[in-house]
């Protein structure tokens, strides 16, 4: 496996290629001089070829703590949301927070994800949340789909005592109750690589409080803000029991305007993955504070939608949306704090058993389409 400096580097490289040196300067040089980013904003080194010893896939693997059964991804497709899930009607106590793991307590201390690998398995993430105006349309709008995702909250956006405060961290409770996954982005969307201990614990477990208080679970699922870490932050955050969720999708949505961008980059990197490192899937990084971000999530569902049409007449693999981050877990074991997961391999059967009945619905769904 390459060495942490060369994997550095690659993920440098693939930054600038990916969103154009304009994106990468910016982030390198918010990046801290001393210690090196990882993951420089939105390159992602390509996974090591080879998977670390003792590590598989195991997308329904049972919890390494026991403590928490984490709901397995759904054979048939995207699982389904309980109806108990959408929000409580007026007057009526809102349901409790559902039983499953959406703190992601059953895939602590993983290895670092990026979500990358030769199969075309889709998961969305959306950082810097919750908004006020554009979370709430967002969450209709996987709640029509069926989809779940990850949402990674700044926790002192929803820590504060004002009414705006309180309206915040009753949509962050409401992405919870809806079925969602909701990890850490520290307290104050700090670029963690550049603070002292004292500041390193204010942030991260200052945001475990918050999350306590708040949503009534700690998260063991992280985001560095910027993706930026070092062998430091990473060995900090993996003796708290942090599993780091990265992406290596990402759509360029802050530093655009238009939805339309940013379908666009989207498209583009999602293409150049899968030219350059073989990616043909993975996590793609949105941020719920931008209305254009919010717009463009159901554009770029319809157009892998419109794609699979293409795929099913070649008799391609389907894009699968998945609504677990369990599917690209991996436990560390004995890997470093700053290994990457090896690229997501599911078995053949698994792929098959959602492939088979995503088949049918987009050859119902295409047909359809085809004839209005
Ligand atoms: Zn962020």
């Amino acid at each position: 496996m390459a060495s942490f400096g060369t994997r550095l580097t690659l993920r440098v490289m693939l930054c600038v290629g990916a969103l154009g040196l304009g994106a990468a300067v910016a982030h390198a040089t918010r990046a801290p001089q001393t210690e090196r980013p990882r993951a420089a904003g939105e390159g992602l080194s390509p996974p090591p070829s080879v998977p670390p010893r003792g590590r598989g896939v195991a997308p329904a693997a049972p919890s390494p703590g026991g403590a928490v059964r984490f709901m397995p991804p759904q054979p048939s497709g995207h699982g389904p949301i309980a109806a108990s899930r959408g929000p409580a009607p007026a007057g009526v106590a809102p349901a409790p927070i559902p039983a499953t793991d959406p703190f992601g307590a059953s895939i602590r201390a993983g290895m670092v994800v990026t979500g990358g690998g030769p199969h075309r398995l889709i998961m969305f993430s959306f950082d810097d949340g919750p908004d006020h105006r554009w979370t709430p349309r967002l969450l209709d709008d996987l709640a029509a789909r069926q989809m779940r995702a990850l949402f990674f909250v700044t926790a002192s956006r929803i820590a504060g005592r004002s009414p705006y405060e309180r309206r915040l961290a009753d949509i962050a409770r409401d992405i919870v109750r809806r079925g969602h996954f909701v990890g850490s982005h520290t307290m104050d969307h700090a670029q963690l690589p550049l603070l002292g201990s004292d500041a390193l614990a204010g942030q991260i477990v200052g945001a475990e409080r918050v999350f306590l208080a708040e949503l009534g679970q700690r998260p063991f699922l992280v985001r560095p803000p910027g993706g930026s870490s070092s062998p430091r932050i990473d060995a900090w955050l993996a003796a708290r029991g942090y599993t780091q969720m990265l992406w290596n999708l990402g759509t360029g949505d802050y530093q655009v305007r238009t939805a339309d961008e940013v379908v666009r980059t989207f498209q583009r990197v999602l293409e150049r993955r899968e030219r350059e490192n073989g990616e043909r899937g993975g996590i793609v990084l949105l941020h719920d504070i931008h209305p254009w971000s919010v717009e463009a999530f159901p554009r770029i569902v319809g157009w892998l939608e419109q794609r699979n049409c293409e795929l099913l007449r070649r008799g391609e693999e389907l894009y699968d949306f998945v609504d677990d981050p369990a599917v690209f877990f991996v436990p560390r074991a004995d890997a470093s704090a700053s290994d990457t997961a090896p690229p997501v391999t599911p078995s053949p059967r698994w792929i098959e058993a959602r492939q088979a009945p995503l088949r049918v619905r987009t050859a119902q769904r295409c047909s359809s389409t085809a004839q209005r």
